[in-house]
């Protein structure tokens, strides 16, 4: 691969995650499966939902319906507390 070629690659990559981005809106329902990218829905087991983002250490949860600033960082569902799924 020619360093412009792997240019056009980087290039691509940050314009998928950009449109990654601007798709949290309105991307209610991620693709179950195994896809490391796009948002995910969880349920805690109390019913709280979640949408995560992200696989392994990199991944983050919101609470459903929260802004993005509003990260559950401690890894615990904040209404049950118990530990969110990773
Ligand atoms: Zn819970």
């Amino acid at each position: 691969m020619s360093h412009r070629r792997v240019g056009q690659a980087i290039a691509a990559g940050l314009v998928a995650a950009a449109a990654g981005a601007l798709a949290w809106g309105w991307r209610r329902h991620g693709r179950g499966g195994g896809g490391a990218a796009g948002v995910e829905e969880r349920t805690c087991e109390c019913g709280q939902a979640f949408r995560v983002v992200g696989s392994g250490r990199h991944r983050v949860h919101w609470t459903a319906g929260a802004a993005r600033d509003e990260a559950v960082l401690d890894g615990r569902c904040p209404a049950c507390d118990r530990p969110l799924p990773s």
